[in-house]
């Protein structure tokens, strides 16, 4: 790294390698859980058809995506956006209830390290026997166990970034693809690149990408505040600090609770010191808190020396997590989420648009009728076929003929010419026109349609 500074100081500081211990308890109990579910439901969803289609299938050439039986089309982009309205109001409902939760046991990037640490504890041991085992010279042993781990992070890499194409291209499809050899460039693309992030990502870079890469870090704290939940060190009851035998009288010996085991430090995935107060680093793992209850058992004091806790509860003893912003998010939440729910429910799985056609007005028949000509394009977003067949308000003095009988395939989306009579009589200028176009095996299934029909206008002599 080049020396740029004028004392000759290098302005890049190398990170000491992380190597979190493992730690039991029910936070860590929780984060397990976690992870099965999340990793369950990335690697098992794309094998599971519901209706008829895979479960989740972002089906971009055919412009469809399917989700847990409901299909997507374009016209749909509505719900695009309320879910990452649901998504961006959540973020602020959760970091304000109860700060990084998110980033400790959901994200992304937290539950594949876990794995990936779970994965170099099984070939390299925990935290002393790999410490030891990288200061160590290489020998047989060693590269075993490096290989190992390579090998194991190198499947499981490369099994998530199958599965990541898997939700763009047909599971099945994609895996008879690889195994005839037959796999496209993109597809390949993809999966490697995929592969290779997951790999770099939690393999490697782990705790660097929570530090210096995401941006949630960085804008969390604006939606903090006094009495948003974070994990923090209880300076009052723990300081001084120090070594004691069990036992100790703590006011003789002038000692506060923490023994100073540096066990907090040791299971932090981020390396950092929580007794240090809140850093930007933390990501609410709440590891500290599983090792430092033990440690307080051991020691016979009372859990809590690390905990969950809002500032207001440690400063001024008072604690308001419910207060009225959470529940202004909530509420919101509460709407969104069943206001969308009821509407993908409720939808009806037809599209349908009268288009005039442009080249003529109107055209007059040898028997004295006057015709409008229009393209009608259809859209079945049902997942089965249906007839469709157009029905006039009983007082329309018009007829409708179609170019092909209205019968399409589940998914199809064609367009027919449909041409509109009405007898001079009907009127003059332009008349508007209301039609209902219904599934004839369905009529639950209808779209009215409102258009215009031209007609001559006579002036004067008649
Ligand atoms: S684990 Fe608890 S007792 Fe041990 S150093 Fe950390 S805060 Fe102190
Ligand atoms: S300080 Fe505690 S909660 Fe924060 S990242 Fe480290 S172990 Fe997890």
């Amino acid at each position: 790294m080049a020396d740029t500074s004028a004392a000759g100081e290098s302005l890049y500081c190398k990170e000491p390698k992380v190597y979190p211990r493992h730690v039991t308890g029910r936070f860590a109990r929780l984060r397990v859980i976690a992870v099965w579910v999340l990793l369950g439901l990335y690697y098992v969803l794309p094998w599971i058809n519901v209706g008829g289609n895979q479960s989740v299938l972002f089906d971009l050439p055919a412009r469809k995506f399917y989700i847990l039986g409901f299909t997507f089309w374009p016209q749909d982009f509505i719900y695009l956006a309320l879910l990452m309205v649901t998504a961006g109001l959540s973020l602020f409902f959760f970091t304000a209830l109860a700060g990084r939760l998110w980033c400790g046991f959901a994200c992304p990037q937290t539950v594949w390290t876990e794995v990936f640490v779970m994965i170099e504890r099984w070939t390299e041991g925990d935290r002393p026997k790999q410490m030891k085992l990288d200061e160590a010279p290489w020998s047989r042993g060693k590269i075993l166990k490096k290989s190992s781990k390579q090998f194991l992070w190198i499947t499981f890499a490369a099994w998530t970034g199958f599965t990541f194409v898997g939700f763009f291209t047909p599971v099945r499809e994609l895996t008879d693809n690889i195994l005839n050899l037959t796999l496209g460039p993109w597809e390949t693309f993809w999966l490697v690149f995929y592969g290779f992030a997951t790999y770099g990502n939690a393999g490697f870079l782990r705790e660097q990408v929570c530090k210096y890469m995401c941006p949630y870090a960085r804008f969390q704290s604006a939606m903090f505040d006094q009495d948003t939940l974070i994990i923090s060190y209880d300076e009052e009851r723990g300081e001084p600090r120090g070594g004691r035998r069990k036992n100790t009288d703590l006011e003789e010996a002038g000692l506060g609770e923490c023994i100073n085991c540096t066990l907090c430090v040791q299971v932090c995935p981020t390396g950092i010191d929580i007794r240090n107060g809140l850093q930007y680093e933390c990501i609410a793992c709440a590891a500290c808190i599983d090792v430092c209850d033990q440690v307080m058992d051991k020691m016979e004091y009372p859990h809590g020396l690390i905990r969950f806790t809002t500032e207001n509860a440690l400063k001024h003893k008072q604690a308001h997590v419910l207060r009225p912003r959470i529940f202004v998010y909530a509420a919101l939440l509460l709407v969104i989420i069943s206001g969308t729910l009821w509407s993908m429910t409720h939808r009806t799985p037809l599209r349908a648009d009268l288009i005039r056609d442009r080249n003529a007005l109107y055209r007059e028949l040898p028997d004295g009728m006057i015709e409008n000509v229009y393209t009608l394009k259809i859209t079945n977003m049902d997942d089965v076929p249906h007839q469709y067949e157009f029905v006039l308000p009983d007082d329309a003095d018009a007829q409708i003929d179609t170019s092909k009988p209205m019968a399409l395939h589940a998914e199809e989306v064609t367009g027919i010419s449909v041409r509109i009579r009405m007898p001079r009589s009907a009127g003059q200028g332009v008349q508007n026109l209301k039609l209902e176009l219904r599934a004839e095996d369905e009529p639950s299934i209808s779209k009215i349609i409102e258009t215009k029909v031209m007609l001559p206008i006579e002036f004067g002599n008649k």
